[in-house]
């Protein structure tokens, strides 16, 4: 058992929580807490950015000891987990008995080092991973994944479900949470910058976003059935050339890429999407599915 609180109660009978981080998204979920009634402590390095929520009836603490203080559960929504210490070092001392709720981003490595820090100074980290921006805080529909101790994740349910209403426990490993959020912004930041870089090309060819929002949509639209078509494959070890072939597809990425470099719009990208083709077809994939390259992408370039 762990000896943090996970009493959210306070004595007017309203749940209470803390909250350290007012950016966009601990913005939101201090917004979400007070629509649910909860008695919502507030700090942040940036004070003024308390203002509309203490007008609000959130309560601004005057320093992190005493936002710590104030609620059993304290929601942690910083840039990474270097600010956490920065914010959270120099008031350890009121660590003890709290649990964290980190919803920062950061890699699984930090968050494994975060819990321990937070255990030897008598707190618990519930390690969060938000899917969803800053709009879909406070929603039903919108989905969060935790890590860390089971008792204290289930203690806590309620007010997470505030945050968002769907929660997915992935285990007890603190870094659990966050490698489940590292896969999902991993496959975010790609199609995030192939959109934009879809846009460069557009716009290079005196189109607008607005003139292809259908079409780039349709496009991703369509990725879904592809993850399913592969992962049976791919989970099988399976990577037949059957429907596609890398040949094919060291075609077509260049073909990309000659577009982008007579459109005169950067090419990075693409080039680096040829370069992989074409690791893969160095290594004799030519006839396989460009599912091949997963394998080959499981270790360093050169390795
Ligand atoms: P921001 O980076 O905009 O804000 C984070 C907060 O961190 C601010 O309160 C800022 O304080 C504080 N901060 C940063 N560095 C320090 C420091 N050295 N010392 C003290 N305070 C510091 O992030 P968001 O609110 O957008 O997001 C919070 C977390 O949620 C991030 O880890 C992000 O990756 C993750 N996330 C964000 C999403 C989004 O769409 N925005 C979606 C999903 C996850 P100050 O106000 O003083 O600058």
């Amino acid at each position: 058992m762990h000896s943090a609180s996970t009493n959210t109660n306070t004595g007017t009978g309203r749940p209470s929580v803390t909250v350290i981080g007012l950016g966009p998204m601990g913005q939101a979920m201090a917004a979400a807490f007070l629509d649910r009634g909860y008695e919502v402590t507030l700090w942040n390095r940036t004070a003024a950015r308390a203002d509309a929520l203490v007008a609000r009836g959130a309560r601004l603490a005057p320093d992190v000891a005493q936002a710590l203080a104030a609620s059993g559960v304290a929601v942690v929504s910083l840039t990474d987990y270097a600010a956490m210490y920065e914010v959270l070092g120099p008031a350890a001392a009121a660590l003890a008995g709290r649990v964290l709720v980190n919803l920062s981003s950061d890699t699984p490595e930090q968050a494994r080092a975060a819990a321990r820090w937070a255990a030897e100074r008598g707190a618990v980290q519930l390690t969060g991973g938000v899917t969803v921006p800053p709009s879909g805080i406070g929603r039903a529909a919108s989905l969060t994944f935790y890590s860390g101790p089971r008792e204290v994740f289930d203690a806590v349910r309620p007010l997470l479900e505030v945050v968002t209403g769907r929660t997915d426990h992935r285990g007890e490993d603190p870094g659990a949470a966050a490698l489940f959020y590292q896969l999902g912004m991993t496959v975010f930041w790609t199609a995030m910058l192939g959109y934009w870089q879809a846009l460069a090309l557009a716009r290079a060819n005196g189109l607008t976003a607005a003139d292809v929002l259908e079409h780039a949509t349709g496009t991703a639209n369509s990725l879904p059935d592809f993850f399913g078509f592969y992962a049976d494959r791919i989970d099988a070890g399976r990577h037949d050339g059957d429907v596609d072939r890398l040949a094919m597809a060291l075609a077509s990425v260049e073909h990309v890429r000659h577009t982008h470099a007579a459109a005169g719009v950067d090419t990075t990208l693409p080039a680096a999407v040829a370069a992989l083709v074409r690791r893969g077809m160095d290594a004799g994939h030519a006839a396989d599915s460009f599912s091949a390259l997963v394998a080959l992408m499981g270790t360093p370039a050169g390795a």
